[in-house]
């Protein structure tokens, strides 16, 4: 569910027109909704209430605006991150570093020094050679790090290939067949102190059986790591619970049926449990707002050409993702159409005969669910700026991200002085 609603023939994000922000801020631009990132947080909580404690690592990744995660910091959030960058960002945003959790499979030595000095929760090893470096830093500085292993457990999540992760033939984990001699490993490093064990098989699942069928082994994992001496306290059981992207698709599972799921599968295990969504808290509050340049005729449909491109939002050329497109103002009349942007390259497609609301040039449309894995993608091909980015909660909004000027651009290089008159 989200606030993004008609009200007397045009869309609003809780209490403020679209239009209105597209007049202020120009078009493209991210609008987010603050009661939709609340709704999602407690929605999610809500099918958690049963666990003792549960961390509530938000995936910094999906969106790391500071507005968005300050926003989560203040309901309590923590916060999953897989660079040194968004680590600073999630500091920065008020979250505390004993809520952070440092996942990814190339963490530096500088990332390692960086998170150590914070005094983050959790790092969560992907490797034995990043054990082994992780364990010098730590005892570089005096400290033993936190850890647990991201287990690879070789489960299909049966999502797209580009965002499935938990394949044996994937670089994620360690291989779930081999943990036993990792950890075992791991306990003689004297800079690590082994405290969990760790699971991500993927995005945008809209089944639990792989989910449920990795927990099952991370349960396993825990239970044999403990037999064997480990002091495991934690399972992170990572993110990956899809939303509806296409209204015409059944609904992905409910935060109720995973957080029921979850409650059932670990309900002995002596262990503080994990969590890191990204998308499901994200996703269906942001929007990306775009306005027709013109329309043009097509072979078959014509090409609604926008102000919105591939630079802007990504996913649809990088896996295939369908977003919904809905008129700012319908007048009720609909038709087939394909939706592009201006970039120059074919994968600049947004829809292919789609049954849209019949627009014009100068019409505004939005791009739903586009809060999660949207604007962080971002870059400015074609040499278009940044998209901006506004953040609504009520009747007020705020520019969270400022459109760059084309001088920031031009200005951010620069020319040798053997090139130089
Ligand atoms: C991307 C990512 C997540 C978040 O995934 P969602 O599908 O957005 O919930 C969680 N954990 C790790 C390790 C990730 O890489």
């Amino acid at each position: 569910m989200d606030h993004f609603d008609y009200v007397d023939g045009a869309m609003q994000v809780e209490q403020v027109p679209m239009a209105a922000i597209a007049d202020a801020v120009g078009t493209p631009v991210y609008i987010y909704s603050t009661a939709t990132l609340e709704r999602h947080v407690s929605v999610f909580r809500a099918g958690l209430a049963s666990l003792d404690n549960p961390l509530i690592a938000f995936a910094v990744k999906a969106n790391p605006n500071a507005a968005v995660l300050a926003t989560l910091a203040q309901l309590g959030l923590g916060a999953d991150v897989v660079s040194g960058g968004e680590l600073l960002r999630a500091v920065a945003a008020g979250i505390p570093a004993d809520r952070i959790v440092f996942s990814g499979v190339g963490k530096t030595a500088d990332e390692m020094r960086l998170a150590l000095d914070h005094g983050i929760f959790q790092f969560n090893l992907e490797s034995e050679p990043e054990a082994e470096m992780l364990s010098d830093v730590a005892l570089s500085m005096g400290r033993r790090a936190p850890v647990a292993y991201r287990i690879n457990p070789d489960v299909d999540a049966g999502t797209h290939a580009k965002i499935s992760t938990g394949k044996s033939e994937n670089k994620f984990g360690i291989p779930y067949d081999r943990a036993l001699e990792s950890y075992a490993a791991a306990r003689d490093l004297p800079g690590l102190d082994v405290q969990g064990v760790a699971v991500h098989i993927g995005s945008q699942l809209t089944d639990l059986a792989p989910l449920e069928a990795a927990f099952v082994k991370v349960g396993a994992l825990v239970e044999k790591l403990r037999a064997a001496g480990h002091d495991i306290r934690t399972a992170d059981l990572g993110g990956g619970l899809g939303v509806p992207y296409d209204p015409s698709q059944p609904l992905p599972p409910s935060p109720a049926d995973y957080g029921a799921m979850v409650t059932r599968v670990t309900q002995d295990w002596p262990v503080r449990l994990m969590f890191e969504p990204g998308r499901v808290i994200v996703g269906n509050a942001g929007a990306l707002l775009s306005r027709v340049v013109r329309v043009k005729q097509g072979a078959k449909a014509p090409f609604v050409i926008v102000d919105a491109a591939m630079n802007d939002l990504l996913r649809p050329s990088l896996y295939d993702a369908w977003h919904d497109i809905r008129a700012v103002a319908p007048t009720g009349e609909r038709a087939a159409a394909n939706v592009v942007g201006p970039v120059c390259e074919t994968g600049d497609t947004f829809a292919m005969h789609r049954d849209l609301d019949v627009v014009q040039a100068g019409d505004l449309v939005a791009f739903m669910t586009a809060g999660a894995y949207g604007a962080t993608m971002a870059g400015t091909y074609n040499s278009r700026p940044l998209t901006p980015e506004v953040l609504v909660t009520g009747d007020k909004w705020a520019v969270v991200r400022a459109r760059p000027p084309i001088e920031a651009l031009i200005e951010g290089d620069t020319i040798p002085d053997w090139l130089a008159q």
